[in-house]
């Protein structure tokens, strides 16, 4: 995030610090918010408010989460959340869009010489903006949001969740009064059907980390592809995107997602890069 938009955001931090909560009175205290959920949105939420003096608490079910996402980030989003570099496995310049006939067009073609599509893991990701909100203030809770309520609908809101925090499957039921909530816990969103925010519409996605022999990897060191076609997905795309040490091969749906592991077959076997041919063998697990 460029200084200036981070300025702006912290001072809009600290006039919710100053927001009547009862009677119209003004705190005395810092405001205490509970962000669900410590993926991008998150972790973002977290660390804006934390630097505008509120009392954040990011809560996320599962710290080390691979959510099953492309995990590509354009250049612009490096200079707008002041990204390191660190945090990008691989840059590549091209990006092939593939249809079911296999014409291919290059999306990277517009790129200009000193710019690249950053391909992450997304728990790098992920983690390095949960760290920088907890550097800026922000508590980590490692539990899962199941609950919460509020009296007559005021005063303050009670998380009832399961804390990981001492280790174990289970975790144990913890929980933590807070002024307001901000539900980032994606598109299951439990904080949605807490306050019955409806129906909508969400893709469900399917991703496998490949590891290939060494000369095939060679082939996606700077290439990253989209594949477009009924058999891959109906309403999205299939992609095979270069990472640290492998390629992750996926696809995701909003209209059909029971048929997801047959369109991401389909993606894995799909053009000239048929990952079930390489080397004679197949990788499907
Ligand atoms: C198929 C597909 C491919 C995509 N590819 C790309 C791409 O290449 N590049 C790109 O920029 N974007 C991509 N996106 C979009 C990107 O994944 C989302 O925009 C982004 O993840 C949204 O971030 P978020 O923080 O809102 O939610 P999420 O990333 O979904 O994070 C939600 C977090 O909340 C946690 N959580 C959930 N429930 C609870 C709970 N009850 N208690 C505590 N924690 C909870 C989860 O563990 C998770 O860490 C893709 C999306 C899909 C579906």
């Amino acid at each position: 995030m460029q200084v200036a938009q981070q300025r702006a955001f912290a001072s809009r931090a600290r006039t919710v610090r100053c927001y009547a909560i009862k009677d119209g009175a003004a705190l005395d205290r810092p405001l205490r918010v509970a962000v669900i959920g410590g993926g991008p949105s998150g972790a973002c939420a977290a660390e804006t408010l934390a630097q505008g003096g509120v009392e954040v608490a990011l809560i996320e079910r599962k710290m080390d989460n691979c959510k099953p996402c492309g995990g590509a980030i354009p250049l612009c989003m490096v200079e707008e959340f002041d990204l390191p570099q660190s945090i990008i496995d691989r840059k590549v310049t091209k990006m092939k869009m593939i249809s079911p006939s296999n014409r291919e067009v290059d999306v990277g073609k517009t790129l200009s010489e000193t710019e690249y599509i950053g391909m992450c893991r997304r728990e790098v990701f992920d983690d390095y903006l949960r760290n920088r909100a907890a550097e800026k203030g922000a508590k980590l809770v490692n539990g899962l949001m199941m609950r919460m309520e509020q009296k007559e609908n005021e005063g303050p809101i009670t998380i009832h969740y399961n804390s990981y925090e001492e280790g174990g499957k289970v975790g144990t039921p913890a929980s933590m009064e807070v002024d307001l909530v901000i539900g980032a816990d994606g598109a299951n969103s439990r904080v949605a059907k807490e306050i019955d925010a409806g129906d909508y519409d969400y893709a469900i996605a399917f991703q496998e980390r490949i590891r290939i022999p060494d000369d095939k990897m060679k082939y996606y060191e700077n290439l990253a592809e989209m594949y477009v076609g009924d058999d891959v997905s109906p309403d999205f795309y299939g992609w095979v995107f270069p990472k640290y040490d492998h390629v992750a091969v996926g696809t995701g749906t909003v209209v059909n997602k029971t048929a997801i592991k047959q369109y991401q077959q389909a993606t894995r076997c799909g053009g000239d890069a048929c990952l079930c041919f390489w080397g004679g063998w197949c990788v499907f697990m």
